[in-house]
């Protein structure tokens, strides 16, 4: 009876979760969304601390339970609340990392029950063993790849996330050696042999010492079994440590997602071995929206996933930028920029990174107000790669109440361009970079941009000339419709508000 109210609990969670994450893909029920699958994932935990059972007893240490649970969740809080919008990925990658964690410490406590209690976990009583016999279906061979898998991918997305957390922090910095990829492939084989050998000596061969009274079987482990299961762990635990290490912060939000889809597999098997539809649903959608994500990111930078994975590439471009001359640029005034915005029938405003550093998202909100309530038709063009994470610009916009009628993706904005007045990239730079699309040279090279220069006029906020994420330069500062509004963005932004107010 119990059991079916539990399992009920766990499809509302389970549907809870895929209902949420398909209202995440409108902003418009984005914050909703959020709140539907938290809900359902509540409601699975409070049904699994209260109605799981297991070899026929409830969960009783609820002391530990809630203690945990107050200390994870009051931590969990305070940081999303405090977090800035530009260190989203570092708080991303923490507790991502936390989840690898989570699902590699349930697979050593299973690991350890399954050693010293293997016929709590799949022995039939009523079946009666030999002496001495080899019982091959006493365990089967999935539970214990289940462990296995669980145990060496949440403990690579633990490492590797922690290590991806420190670099986006600047605690650590890139690192890498001659070989490193050999060496990696080399620790993943190393794994992936000590895997195999596992599952086919612990399920195929326990050596049982049976009796008629089931009670009294007596298990024998090879001592060895032990130790190769913790030098898995510590390989697995190197190899995340070993794959993020080289990988550049020009690379490292796709990482991250790879390795949220790691966690989410490795969840996923946690979920099977306590036959919890919950965790199992909400692990393979995190694997699968990860993998996905990983993959659109790629593909918006024009990288393969490969060239991510082989890692140490993005680093080196990153700020490597020549800074050669490509001719001379013209600088505007603020107070002739508000003129050309007050002027404008149609502005495009492009944010982009120094939007989210300078923070300046409510007087950029201010200033659309301003321009639209004097008849300057005002939108925005998102780039999806604009800024340091997916969907970076409606999240920033959408906290300054930016409506969401007013964000036009890429390929509509390109097309409205030729019908634009003014276009105001506010903090953005390669993502408005023409060698994207005219110099096979580039790193940018493929990227779709954002073909700005087809506007009648172009005025660019940023504070120097110097390049952006990927290092190179931009040619469209030296074009002669582009005009160059030096300052930070926020105090900048100011100005024009205030210039404007006075036309
Ligand atoms: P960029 O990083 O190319 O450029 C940002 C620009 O903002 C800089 O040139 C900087 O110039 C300027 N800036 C910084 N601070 C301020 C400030 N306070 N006020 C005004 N300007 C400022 O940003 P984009 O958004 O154009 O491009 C994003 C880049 O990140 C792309 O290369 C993309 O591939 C990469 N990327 C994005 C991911 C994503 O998921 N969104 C994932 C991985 C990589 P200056 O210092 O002169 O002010």
């Amino acid at each position: 009876m119990e059991l079916s109210i539990l399992s009920i609990i766990y499809i509302i969670g389970s549907l809870a979760f895929i209902a949420g994450l398909k209202m995440l893909s409108d902003p418009a029920h984005a914050r909703r969304g959020n709140q539907v699958a938290a809900a359902g994932m509540g409601l699975a935990i409070f049904g699994a601390i209260f109605l799981y059972e297991t070899e026929g007893e409830k969960l009783h240490n609820h002391l530990w339970i809630f203690a945990g649970l107050a200390i994870g969740g009051i931590a969990g809080a305070l940081a999303a609340k405090k977090v800035k919008m530009t260190a989203m990925p570092e708080m991303v990658s923490l507790f991502n990392g936390m989840g690898g964690a989570c699902a590699a410490l349930i697979s050593i406590v299973e690991f350890d029950h399954l050693i010293k209690h293997p016929f709590a976990v799949s022995f039939n009583a009523s079946s009666v063993l030999a002496e001495g016999s080899v019982a091959p279906e006493l365990i089967s061979m999935g539970h214990v790849l289940i462990i296995l898998l669980g145990m060496a991918i949440g403990a690579m997305s633990f490492s590797g996330s922690m290590v991806a957390w420190a670099k986006l922090n600047g605690r650590l910095k890139d690192y890498s050696f001659k070989g490193q990829h050999v060496f990696n492939l080399f620790i993943l084989l190393l794994i992936i042999v000590g895997i195999s050998g596992l599952v086919a000596n612990i399920a195929g061969g326990f050596r049982v010492d049976a009796r008629l009274d089931p009670l009294s079987i007596r298990v024998v482990t090879a001592s060895w079994i032990p130790w190769l299961f913790y030098g898995i762990l510590f390989l697995s635990l190197a190899y995340g440590i070993q794959f993020v290490l080289p990988i550049g912060g020009a690379d490292m939000p796709v990482v991250i997602s790879l390795l949220n889809s790691f966690t989410g597999v490795a969840a996923a098997c946690g979920g099977f071995l306590y036959d919890n539809k919950a965790m199992l649903t909400g692990g393979i959608l995190v694997g699968a929206a990860g993998t996905l994500l990983t993959i659109l990111m790629c593909r918006a930078m024009n990288r393969s996933l490969i060239n991510v994975l082989v890692g140490s590439f993005g680093g080196q471009q990153a700020g490597e930028g020549s800074a050669q001359e490509q001719g001379s640029f013209k600088e505007i005034s603020v107070s002739d920029a508000a003129a050309v915005l007050n002027y404008s029938s149609r502005v495009m405003i492009v944010p982009g990174y120094g939007l989210a550093v300078a923070q300046a998202q409510h007087v950029c909100h201010e200033l659309e107000k301003l321009l639209a309530d004097k008849g300057v038709d005002v939108q925005y063009a998102i780039h999806p790669v604009a800024g340091r994470m997916p969907g970076h610009m409606n999240v920033l916009l959408a906290e300054a109440d930016v409506g969401y009628d007013k964000l036009m993706e890429m390929e509509q904005a390109n097309e409205l361009f030729p019908s634009t007045d003014a276009v105001l990239v506010l903090g953005a730079n390669d993502v408005v970079n023409p060698a994207a699309k005219s110099d096979p040279s580039s790193p940018l090279y493929g990227m779709p941009i954002l073909d700005v220069e087809l506007a009648k006029m172009v005025i660019v906020n940023k504070r120097s000339m110097k390049p952006g994420y990927a290092g190179v330069e931009n040619a469209l500062f030296f074009q002669p419709k582009t005009s160059m509004l030096f300052g930070d963005a926020k105090s900048v932004l100011q100005q024009l508000v205030t210039e404007i107010k006075t036309l």
